[in-house]
């Protein structure tokens, strides 16, 4: 580190000193002296590269090269070779260092991980949709060539969310976004579960900080009571277990922020609702060849202790989830009527559990991993099929990250996965292409059902074929899977490509006896006649018989080209009238985009209806100026990742004389006058304008939806707390109202 101190201040190289003894103890695999001579070396050349950059936050370039390896060391267990390639990964692409300093000095495999790290640097950040896509597509290829780099990749993300803090607004709603659009799930197939959860919870803070701080707090305050309620449940537990001779660790641990807002969204409960906040974990010491049985013997103990809600039982010890997770779930009645998440699984489960892929090396030293490899074929499926445009295989690489599976059977017994909601058509495909193109039904458990028909874990099939079958537009609405739906996409295309060949002779013939030459001009300028936006359009068009072709005759020849007949053209509608009306010239001055910037058009996006208050974005339109969304919206993240640049900071200004449409949910106990008295605190004691008010009441429950007229986020939430102070509400929550554009017209 000879020479860094003409730029380092002391107490600067002494952090750098402690940050690299403390890489050296963390490496928990055992490091031989020559691998500690190479992670020596790739420090000292990333030290002086380096030397003369700093961080945002003004700490000395070379902390975030250690701290990335010190991820790959300590949470991800990789080996030494990662961990110099994890010091070098910035070097190439940001330094004079070249690959061949790096293959001289640290030999062949290192070069080609910091290759990789260099080629896939830019995949996320660029400008244009598609050369992302296309990008995309070379981050997986480069997963086959060696994880490792993916690994990294993520460490490299994980020691950058955790800085964040440093970055413009701006930068952190684009860098969260795509954390949680595409990092997470990355990190999630891989099985690196706690760097999922870290991922999630920190892209919520910066997206979401609100709520984030709020449950966190929540969280906090109910520590306590917490720790109590654990060791409350674990007692009984520990002793039974001892005294069978079980060796093992019971932990209970709080879920992530993340998780418990997901569930409080999807199941539309409060903080207080959510039963499962933390998990109590029993981690076994057991030998290969008894772990299954250990695991079910601890399940029944704990059982004769809490009894389990029959439909909360998972076993992903007989069938690990695709990622390689195993463990054995279930939900228990705890003390004090409390509901309690318990999974049972030895030291290697949870192991591959918390590591992900790495352990699983580790445990399986020279064999391939199969589910990993599975995977990846698939992708190389999907990357190889030709006609497969980049963009639908992005939205369809996502479906496969993020639906859960299903377990399902061929007659013979054999196991396929399947993405939650496939198929007996995306089983088909499956199987085959072959036999998924000719596929006119199944029977699953021997019954005939359609094509259509959703398919559950533990089904059995059959498919049945024809040779007079082919791929048709319907099947796009239930084939789910990546492959069915970009092999029917590409049946589809062929096929429209024959009809196109067929309209053109049609066309040809017509030109003929017209005698007007078929050019590329004059069938440019028939087709504009007709209204299609291109020649391809226009000759499938023809093939189906939907252009009256008589109409021809009245295009005259000028020289040898074709003119338009003069008649009033009604087919080109301007399309404006109805987009302006969204745009609002009136309410301008009630945001400031960027640093400064007012009085631009923009709208307020319909799918997230902003009210002022709310923490906001702008996005920059083609055809609206700049659509307004909160940074909630569930658009969001896929316009932050895919289109950062498009990204405008957007704040309120004081200005408040509008009124915007927002709807309330509530529930409660049904009551006769609910509706009365709803109405009465909202419009006469609040003097908020309601503009329309359902209920529906069901087994003593009602439901309200209630659209309202609220200035902003302040008079929202002043409703909501006074609603819920309401005898016999349960629950109000915001939900989009739909068409709810801002009113000038109410005061
Ligand atoms: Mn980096």
């Amino acid at each position: 580190m000879a020479g860094k101190k003409k730029i380092n201040t002391e107490d600067e190289n002494q952090a750098i000193v402690n940050a690299y003894r403390n890489l050296l103890r963390s490496a928990r695999r055992s490091l031989s002296t020559g691998e500690k001579k190479q992670i020596r070396a790739a420090f000292n050349l990333a030290m002086e590269s380096h030397k003369d950059m700093r961080r945002k936050s003004g700490e000395p370039y070379i902390m975030h090269p250690l701290a990335v390896a010190h991820i790959v060391a300590k949470e991800m267990e990789l080996d030494a070779n990662s961990i110099v390639a994890a010091l070098l990964h910035d070097t190439v692409e940001d330094t004079d260092v070249t690959l061949e300093d790096i293959r001289d000095e640290f030999g062949h495999k290192v070069e080609r991980i910091v290759d990789g790290l260099t080629k896939i640097s830019g995949v996320f950040d660029v400008s244009n949709q598609s050369e992302q896509a296309e990008n995309f597509r070379k981050l997986l290829l480069s997963l086959a060539d060696d994880v490792r780099v993916i690994l990294i990749k993520i460490a490299d993300r994980l020691h950058n969310m955790r800085t964040l803090d440093s970055m413009p607004r701006k930068k952190q709603l684009k860098i969260a976004g795509e954390t949680d659009f595409l990092y997470a799930p990355l990190a999630h197939r891989l099985g690196l579960y706690n760097i999922k959860s870290e991922l999630e919870d920190l892209s919520m803070k910066y997206t979401e900080s609100d709520i984030y701080k709020d449950i966190a707090k929540k969280l906090d305050q109910k520590k306590k009571e917490r720790q109590r309620f654990i060791s409350e449940f674990n007692r009984p537990i520990k002793a039974r277990l001892s005294n069978e001779g079980f060796k093992c660790k019971v932990l209970g641990r709080p879920k992530s922020i993340s998780s418990i807002w997901n569930k409080m969204q999807n199941k539309q409960v409060e903080f207080h609702e959510v039963y499962d906040l933390f998990a109590i974990r029993i981690v076994l010491d057991s030998s290969p060849e008894r772990e299954k049985a250990d695991c079910w013997a601890v399940y029944s103990i704990i059982t004769d202790f809490y009894k389990p809600k029959p439909d909360r039982l998972r076993d992903w010890i007989s069938t690990p989830k695709a990622n390689g997770y195993e463990s054995l779930h279930t939900t228990v009645m705890g003390p004090h009527g409390k509901w309690v998440e318990v999974q049972i699984r030895t030291d290697r489960m949870h192991e591959i559990a918390e590591k992900g892929f790495a352990a699983h090396w580790k445990y399986k030293e020279g064999s391939n991993d199969s589910a990993l490899d599975n995977w990846l074929q698939k992708m190389r499926d999907m990357m190889q099929n030709p006609e497969s445009d980049a963009l639908d295989f992005l939205d369809d690489f996502k479906l496969n990250l993020f639906t859960k599976e299903i377990y399902v059977f061929t007659p013979k017994g054999d196991l396929r996965i399947l993405p939650l909601g496939a198929t007996a058509l995306d089983f088909a495909f499956d199987i085959h292409t072959h036999v998924g193109s000719s596929c006119i039904g199944a029977k699953v458990n021997h019954k005939l059902v359609p094509l259509s028909y959703p398919l559950e874990t533990g089904d059995q099939i059959e498919v049945l074929t024809s040779t007079k079958q082919k791929p048709n537009d319907d099947w796009l609405n239930f084939a789910v899977t990546g492959k069915a739906r970009s092999k029917i996409k590409s049946a589809l295309k062929e096929e429209t490509k024959k009809v196109a060949t067929d309209g053109k002779e049609i066309l040809a013939r017509k030109f003929k006896s017209n005698k007007f030459p078929l050019n590329p001009y004059n069938i440019e300028e028939a087709s504009n006649h007709f209204g299609y936006k291109t020649s391809h359009d226009f000759f499938v068009a023809v093939a189906q018989k939907q252009v009256d072709l008589s109409q021809l005759k009245k295009f005259s020849l000028n020289g040898d080209k074709l003119e338009k007949p003069a008649k009033p053209k009604k087919e080109k509608k301007k399309r404006t009238s109805k987009k302006q009306k969204v745009i609002n010239p009136g309410i301008s001055d009630m945001l400031v985009f960027d640093e400064n910037t007012k009085n631009i058009a923009y709208v307020m996006a319909q799918c997230c209806n902003p009210i002022p208050g709310d923490d906001v974005f702008g996005f920059i339109t083609i055809n609206e100026g700049i659509k307004v969304h909160r940074t909630n919206c569930p658009n969001a993240t896929k316009m932050m990742s895919t289109y950062g640049y498009r990204i405008v900071k957007t704040r309120w200004t004081q200005a408040r004389e509008l009124s915007f449409l927002t709807g309330i949910r509530i529930t409660g106990l049904d009551d006769v006058g609910v509706i009365q008295k709803l109405t009465r605190i909202i419009s006469d004691e609040l003097k908020i304008n309601i503009r329309s008010i359902s209920v529906d009441g069901k087994d003593g429950i009602f439901e309200g939806n209630i659209v309202v007229f609220v200035n902003d986020t302040a008079q929202l939430e002043k409703l909501s707390n006074r609603l819920k102070r309401l005898k016999g509400i349960l629950t109000v929550n915001r939900y989009d109202a739909e068409g709810s554009e801002p009113k000038n017209n109410v005061a």
